[in-house]
Parts: structure tokens; sequence; C-alpha cells
């Protein structure tokens, strides 16, 4: 019923073109009376611009003074609004939402607690219900595209298909026995298998993800590497994340560091996304600087869990492919980059002593473009130019906490939440509407989650294996 209402707003106020002539562009989708905040090159900004949608793509985008060459199925009046490209997370795992806020600042977190909790509650079922989840946080925050490092990701593929958002999924690999594979072999056989089945979908990347060198072996991850060459598609690991992982890198390569291990066993590729990056030395930025390898950038995981703050500012001098990640709902522990904004401002600046560090467009880039550029994508996704997929988010700015808006990026980092997101495009479809789901049953997702979480409870709480 709801997305027929909408659809009846937007046909009503089509009509308003009703008598144009022929000599009028056809489109399907046109948002007008827009603060179109591009991230082209140039950073060009519209007062009162306007995009314009055909199919699943963007066929114009001015300052909109050539409105009425336009006659369009529906239209968007933005009304002074933000429209932005949509934001792309480039480290999570979705389906861990059903672990939110469960013994969240306990040390040696992952191999005391999230190794063998996952040992014991992950399935497919499971897998499903949370993605569904995260997949309608992330929506609703305004992302369009996620790179997803998880277990069976065919679960993970199927919401993001059939909710209409943009993904690139990565079946994870690691050593010991999990809920999808006894051992990294069987991982690369499940991923293997993923990848033929989706690799020509036309919103889903599958990928390979092993979890970390420290939890992989040499050959895994030459294996790994050999494939994704083979096969075209993305590597996505944890990388120079944590002491633990320093020290085994180091035994096993006589005192190298996990990023010039990598180098060393020709890991390091084009195809690679990096999540963290935090312990990168100079010769570490230039190796993968050397190799364009894509990183992902997760600043609230990362101060959270006290591990440090990666070197970006570095990285960007040395034009690095970096992008924004929220990592899982247990470590971050929401989805949307928004709310990651005012932290990556904050915190480069408080490290490197300097105010002007990190500024707004910078951030701004980080999530858009930037992000695209981490995930090879900047062809396709990460700003609003003609040519472009169709993903486009549109931010309220008469919330209260949006009031004024002096400086759209200042606005955007400093003052916006995930929240203020009114209206979320993908593929030229809209997705979210005033903030009602139009594909994908809202209440019944939350439903499902919260069963899941009274098993949650039951299993590993009450038994006391969990200590809140
Ligand atoms: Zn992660």
């Amino acid at each position: 019923m709801l997305k027929k209402t909408h659809l009846a707003i937007f046909l009503c106020a089509s009509s308003l073109f009703s008598t144009a002539s022929n000599a009028l562009e056809k489109v399907d989708l046109l948002i007008k009376n827009a603060a179109v905040l591009t991230m082209n090159e140039d950073k060009t900004i519209f007062q009162q611009g306007l995009v314009a949608v055909k199919g699943n793509k963007i066929i114009a985008v001015t300052n909109g003074e050539d409105i009425k060459n336009y006659q369009a199925e529906t239209i968007i009046d933005a009304d002074g609004d933000i429209v932005m490209p949509g934001l792309i997370n480039t480290h999570t795992h979705a389906s861990m939402t059903v672990f939110r806020s469960l013994a969240d600042d306990v040390p040696d977190r992952l191999h005391r607690y999230i190794f063998p909790l996952e040992k014991k509650l992950v399935s497919r079922d499971m897998v499903r219900i949370g993605a569904q989840l995260g997949n309608v946080e992330m929506l609703k925050g305004g992302v369009t595209t996620y790179a997803d490092m998880y277990y069976f990701e065919d679960e993970v593929a199927k919401t993001v298909d059939k909710i209409g958002m943009r993904a690139v999924l990565g079946e994870s690999v690691i050593k010991f026995p999990v809920a999808d594979a006894e051992n990294a072999q069987q991982g690369i056989d499940y991923a293997l298998n993923f990848i033929n089945e989706y690799k020509d979908h036309p919103r889903i990347t599958p990928a390979f993800a092993p979890h970390a060198t420290y939890t992989n072996s040499t050959e895994t991850l030459q294996k790994i590497t050999k494939l994704s060459l083979q096969h075209d598609v993305p590597v996505m690991i944890h990388l120079a994340e944590s002491e633990r992982e320093n020290q085994v890198i180091a035994e096993r390569s006589g005192g190298k560091s996990p990023i010039a291990y990598m180098a060393e066993i020709g890991a390091l590729t084009p195809n690679l996304i990096a999540a963290h990056v935090i312990n990168a030395d100079d010769n570490d930025i230039a190796l993968l600087k050397k190799y364009d390898v894509g990183i992902a950038h997760n600043m609230s995981a990362n101060i959270k869990s006290a591990k440090g703050v990666a070197p970006i500012i570095k990285m960007q001098e040395q034009g690095l492919r970096i992008g924004l990640g929220t990592d899982g709902p247990m470590s971050g522990n929401t989805l949307s980059t928004i709310d990651e904004f005012n932290q990556v401002a904050k915190v480069h600046k408080l490290v490197n002593q300097d105010r002007a560090a990190m500024p707004p467009v910078d951030v701004i880039e980080m999530a858009t473009i930037g992000s695209a550029r981490a995930l090879h994508m900047e062809d396709k996704i990460g700003s609003l130019e003609v040519g472009k997929l169709a993903d486009i988010i549109i931010i309220d700015t008469k919330a209260p906490n949006m009031v004024p808006v002096y400086n759209p990026y200042s606005a955007l980092v400093y003052s916006a939440y995930a929240a203020n997101v009114k209206h979320t495009i993908v593929d030229g479809k809209v997705l979210m509407h005033h903030r009602k789901m139009l594909t994908v049953d809202e209440d019944a997702i939350r439903s499902e989650a919260l069963q899941f979480a009274d098993k949650v409870r039951k299993t590993v709480i009450e038994s006391g294996e969990i200590v809140q």
C-alpha cells in the first residue's frame, strides 16, 4: 500500500509536465530544487540544481536552469535539501547486527568471545536475519553500497538483491573450522561457488575475504591472490590491525611487518581492499601505493578497541585509495558512515595536533568518491556525474540539528545524524522515501532480529558464557 501511495504522489507531481511537447527529454526520475554536492573532481556545488536519471544512470546534473527541458515519470522536489552521492561503507560484517552490544568492552574480545560465539550461533538463518537488519540500517543512514566480509555470503547476497542495494560481498576464509567450512580450502571452495553464482549480478560483486594474515597460512593467501586475479574479483582482508598480528607475522617472516610480508608473498595487488591498516610506517604506505591497494578506514571501531589511529593523512599525501568503513556492528557499533564523519574529522585533528587537519570536505570525499576508489568502482559510483549509476541520497536540512547550512560539508560532518537521510535511491530506484522502506518490510525484519536476540540471550548470556 505504501509503495502505491508514494507512486501516486510522484505521478501527480509529474502531471505538471503532461502538456509538454515531444521535444522534451523524457527521464525516469528528476530531483529538483536541490543543493547538489556533486563530489566531482572540481567539487562543484549547485545551490538550486537538478539531477536527472534515466534507467539506472545519471543523465544530467545541472544548476537547474534547464528544468523545463525534462519530462519526468517521477519527481522529487528536494526543497533546498542536500542531494549527494550515496554513501559507501567499505568495510563491515552486516550479519553481526544480531550480536550488537554484546560484551562491548572486554579485552581480547575477538579470541575470547567473538570466535566462540560465532562457532555456536552462526548459521544460514543468522546470516540472513542479521544482514536484513544491517541493510535497513544502512539504507536509512544513506549507505547505498557496502563491502561485507562474513560467512554464508550467498545469504547476504539474497538480501542485497531483494532490498535493491549495491554490495561487494566477500566470503570469509579462515584456517580453523567455522559455520560454513571445516578449513581454509573449504572456505576457498565455498567462495568459488559463490563467485560463480554471482559474477554477472548487476549490483553484487562477489569476492574472497581471507580474515587476516595471522588467521591464514601463506599458502592460503597466495592461493586466494592467484584465484582473485584469475577471476578478476576483489580480495578483502583485515590488515595491519593488531599487536597479535604483528607478532605472528614477524615470527613467520623473519621480522617483517604484515604489509611487507603481504608484498613479499605476492598478495598485495590492485584487487586487494585492506581494512584498518593502523600499523603502517612510511615503507608500508609506499608498498600500498605501489600495488594500488584500497584502504577501508574504520575510525570508531579502531578507537573503541584502543588499537590506534590509522595514518590516514600520510596516506592521503601519498595519493592512496582511501574509503570509510564502519567495521561490524559488534565493533563500530553502527553501520552508517555518517556516524563516522564527526570522529574521523576530530580524531585526526587531535592526533596530528592540527585544527586544520582533515577538513569536512576531505571526510565527505572519503565517504563517497574516495570509498568508490577504495573499491575500484570510481568509474561507476561515488559522485553525481553524467554516465554514473544513480545512487543518490537526500539529506533533510530542515531538521533542527541542520539549521542553518552555511557550509554543506561542515553541516554533514559536524551536525548530521544518520536519521537526517530523507530519501535513498540506488540504481535509479527509490528504496527509501521519507524514511519509509519501499522494498522490504522493516517491521518484519526487526521482529526476526528480536526473535534471534532471544536465542542469543538463552544460549550465551543466561548460560554465563558471555559476561555483560
Ligand atoms: Zn572487520
